[in-house]
């Protein structure tokens, strides 16, 4: 990872010295990264009285832990239904409840008490870029009746109420969901750590494990540790350790943007003061520090540095809202995400001791937070939970030809997106059109209706048609619209 990522600087946020592991240790639990999944484990771990060490090879929350927006919501990037699909009924109610117990870790622990400038706001809108109405209301059922979140159905009207653009279509509001700073909350959560008596030592690579025995080997190049148990939370860096692990996750660089201040305008044009995030995982927006926009959008399966992108997410803006024309950004940050094959994280324990949390994909606040609760929960009070993941094994994610494949895909998905999108507007158009028609017909039968009509010399009148409710239903007809036909 490049370290000219824009990430909080330490000593601005108050934050500590770093320590390298530089003498033998024993602890009872060894956590390899110390990102949002490693984090979230130690603390919870170190809170029911476990002794844990956290080895991080470059800083705290170096790659996306560090560089993301914060978005914190409820479930899976596998949708529910095949998630349900997959698992049947029972087992994918509970596993979204434990992943809406993750969010809620992150509430408890994101207060301004604990990490002071954290700034927790609620609600997060969810869009479409194409017209479901039918679907999305089968969708609320599900999510209100059958996992008991509260969800909100918006019509389009509603929608472009608040988001001035023709590309969006319904959404779903979550006014539970919530985002914070989302470069500062894994610092935060480091800080809690530390405090409930986590050691977290910086600069310090494993280089390798041997997890046969009971108590466990962890090698760094200049000390050793052992513990009784191992928590491979590295993500896609991972590497020497367990090379095999890293390679069943496809990295997928994901990059920001921060624009300079837009003034009042924006709120006019993006009147949603939450997250919002486009149901095909392409837009990620909302407004901060007053008046700029923070956009999440491009995204590749190599390394890159972020700053390369500033012009890819301009661009972006302006095709959602061109009304705000070429914004200038001025921040930029990025990380690379670790996405499974099947689309569910990896969490559980491949051998006695040996425990796994990655590949949250875009979703890592509140899986992450979950990962931590169970396997903390596991390994110090026996909960078996985490056997609701095993059907999602470790699978290979393909190597270089993978990321190419993938990086194939998600061109394809975003072209697929984008092409779905412009024909829900054309399609929307087009009704428009005519209803627009419909009504001038029926403006003309009026007409007809009220005097006679002469027509050409031996031509029968032929009956009136019968009133249509498109017709009536017709929206009102401006000059200039007809004249556009
Ligand atoms: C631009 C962007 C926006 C995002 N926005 C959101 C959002 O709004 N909401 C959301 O839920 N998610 C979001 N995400 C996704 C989220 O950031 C990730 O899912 C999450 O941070 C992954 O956390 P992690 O701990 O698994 O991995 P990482 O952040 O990669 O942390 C792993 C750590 O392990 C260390 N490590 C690896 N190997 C070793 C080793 N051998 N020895 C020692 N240390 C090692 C690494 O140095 C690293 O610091 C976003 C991601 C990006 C990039």
């Amino acid at each position: 990872m490049s370290e000219t990522f824009t990430s909080v600087p330490q000593d601005e946020a108050g934050f500590h010295e770093r320590e390298r592991l530089s003498f033998d240790l024993d602890a009872d639990i060894c956590v390899i990264g110390a990102g949002l999944a490693g984090l979230s484990i130690a603390l919870e771990a170190v809170r029911f009285g476990a002794s844990v060490a956290v080895l991080e090879g470059r800083h705290v929350g170096w790659n996306a832990s560090g560089n993301q927006l914060g978005t914190v919501m409820p479930g899976f990037a596998l949708p529910l239904t095949d998630l349900i699909e997959r698992i049947g009924f029972e087992d994918a109610r509970e596993l979204w409840t434990l992943s809406k117990a993750g969010a809620e870790f992150v509430r408890a622990n994101a207060t301004e008490e604990n990490m002071p400038g954290i700034g927790l706001s609620d609600g997060v809108l969810e869009v479409s870029n194409v017209d479901v109405g039918d679907r999305l209301i089968s969708r609320l059922q599900m999510l209100n009746e059958d996992f008991d979140t509260e969800v909100e159905g918006w019509q389009v009207d509603r929608v472009r109420a608040v988001l001035k653009t023709d590309r969006y279509f319904h959404g779903i509001h979550y006014p539970r969901a919530f985002q914070v700073d989302g470069r500062k909350y894994v610092h935060g959560l480091a800080a809690l750590a530390r405090r409930a008596g986590a050691r977290i030592f910086e600069d310090t690579p494993v280089v390798s494990i041997d997890h046969s025995g009971i108590r466990k080997r962890i090698v760094t190049p200049s000390a050793r540790l052992r513990a009784t148990h191992i928590v491979l939370a590295g993500n896609i860096h991972l590497g020497a350790p367990l090379r095999r692990l890293s390679e069943t996750l496809l990295p997928v660089w994901r990059y920001a943007g921060i624009t300079a201040p837009l003034g009042e305008r924006v709120h006019e044009i993006v009147a949603f003061k939450g997250s919002v995030l486009d149901s095909d995982g392409i837009d990620h927006f909302r407004i901060v520090d007053g008046d700029r926009l923070m956009w999440a959008s491009p995204e590749t399966t190599w390394a890159a540095r972020p700053q390369r992108f500033a012009g890819a997410v301009s661009r972006r803006i302006r095709t959602i809202f061109p009304q705000l024309g070429n914004v200038e950004i001025t921040d930029t940050f990025g990380g690379a995400t670790g996405q499974t094959v099947h689309g569910m994280p990896q969490i559980g324990q491949l051998r006695k001791g040996l425990w796994v949390a990655s590949g949250f994909g875009r979703q890592g606040m509140n899986i992450s937070a979950m990962a931590g609760q169970m396997i903390a929960r596991s390994i110090l009070w026996g909960d078996e939970r985490w056997r609701l993941f095993s059907p999602f094994e470790l699978v290979w994610a393909g190597g270089t030809t993978g990321r190419v494949a993938g990086q194939l895909v998600g061109i394809w998905g975003r072209a697929s997106s984008a092409a779905a999108g412009s024909l829900a507007r054309y399609r929307e158009r087009a009704r428009v059109k005519d209803r627009e028609r419909e009504a001038r017909l029926a403006e003309a039968n009026r007409a007809a209706g009220t005097g006679p009509r002469r027509l050409p010399p031996g031509v029968r009148p032929r009956p009136a048609p019968p009133p249509r409710a498109a017709a009536q239903d017709a929206e009102p007809v401006s000059h200039e619209d007809s004249v556009s036909q």
